[in-house]
């Protein structure tokens, strides 16, 4: 269980192909432009297992948020030796591993643009969603100095908002995503980023053919230590969420209907996957394991966001910073890990009975 597991992008890397190749899986790579911390390639890589032509595709995918990429790995890797083997007839297996391979490589959320993945696909050529809670709060999310005094201040002001206009507004503020700021958090971009084009790639290269598709997304930061919510986007009384019901239980939540420890989203990858695959029914959730306490996971978010905008990556305190965003993502604990893999191996036989129709 623990040996699924790795201590960088490149080890993962490494793990997730020998294991799809022990298990016979087809891989192919889709390179990314840039490079990571010791220069080395990145790339998302997918494996297949199961025939060209099924009918019924579980697609997994790691590392929308790059450094959640440690979880959804782990978990991708243990699959092949878990599941792999065994797929129902007509039935295929896609692990997408590492669709953020630079937030991964780097121990980021964002992607090379500094854009969140997850706010990202939305058509850019239309008005962009505005986020006024953020724009008053840019500079108190995104101080300019990391300090004691500069945090305690801009605390204070994000502990006032809070106190205002509630706990839930504060997060959507932080979290839900904006249009405005390039060089601040939850930034969704003016264009398409590399990884958004990777992933309509390799739909279009890997699902032609699929009649019904199910979607897991690992992602960690949400939520009670080890606890993965299945968090579905599909809405109320849609046959997806219907469907969701049916094959993941009761503790299925949606941020939409106010039920999930996620805020409501614009640009998620999940209702974008459902809008790819036309006349396919599509059923997509993201299993959101939780870390550490909601507070410490987006200031380690806002401290590595400082870090690359205005500190040294190669000093002390960019290496605290660092370990800091890695300990918010990726509890490397042995009690967590099985959580995760035990939750994660659950959940995508649940898909697969779901696939085949229960
Ligand atoms: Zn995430």
């Amino acid at each position: 269980m623990k040996e699924a597991f790795s201590a960088d992008y490149a080890e993962a890397r490494g793990k997730f192909r020998d294991s799809a190749g022990s298990a016979g899986a087809a891989l192919s790579s889709y390179e990314a432009p840039s490079r990571g911390p010791a220069g080395e390639t990145l790339a998302t890589d997918v494996a297949r297992v199961g025939p060209l032509d099924a009918e019924n595709v579980l697609i997994t995918i790691s590392a929308t948020h790059g450094a959640e990429g440690f979880c959804g790995s782990g978990i991708q890797v243990a699959t092949f030796g878990a599941i792999a083997r065994d797929l129902p007839p007509r039935t295929a297996l896609l692990a997408v591993h590492a669709i953020n391979p630079y937030g991964f490589a780097w121990i980021r959320r964002v992607t090379e643009e500094n854009v969140d993945l997850n706010r990202n696909f939305i058509d850019h050529s239309g008005p962009l969603p505005v986020n006024e809670g953020y724009d008053e709060l840019a500079d108190a999310l995104c101080p300019r100095e990391w300090t004691d005094a500069a945090l305690a201040a801009a605390q204070a002001r994000l502990d006032a908002y809070a106190a205002e206009k509630g706990a839930a507004a504060l997060q959507k503020a932080a979290s839900g995503g904006q249009y405005r700021h390039s060089d601040g958090i939850f930034y969704g971009g003016t264009a398409p980023t590399g990884a958004r084009l990777r992933l309509e790639r390799i739909v279009a290269d890997h699902l032609r053919g699929a009649r019904r598709v199910a979607l897991i997304d690992f992602h960690t930061g949400l939520g009670p230590y080890g606890y993965g919510e299945p968090i579905v986007m599909h809405g109320a009384g849609t046959a997806a969420l219907a469907r969701s019901h049916d094959w993941y239980g009761e503790n299925v939540t949606n941020p939409t209907l106010g039920t999930s420890s996620s805020t409501e989203l614009r640009g998620e990858a999940l209702t974008a996957m459902e809008a790819m695959l036309p006349g396919v029914e599509f059923t997509g959730m993201a299993l959101e394991f939780g870390t550490l306490p909601q507070r410490e996971v987006l200031n380690a978010v806002r401290a590595d966001n400082w870090l690359h905008h205005h500190g040294t990556l190669d000093s002390a305190k960019g290496r605290a910073l660092k370990r800091q965003m890695r300990d918010a993502f990726y509890c490397d604990a042995d009690d967590w890990k099985s959580m995760i893999v035990e939750q994660g191996i659950a959940r995508q036989r649940q898909a697969l009975k779901g696939l085949a129709g229960g």
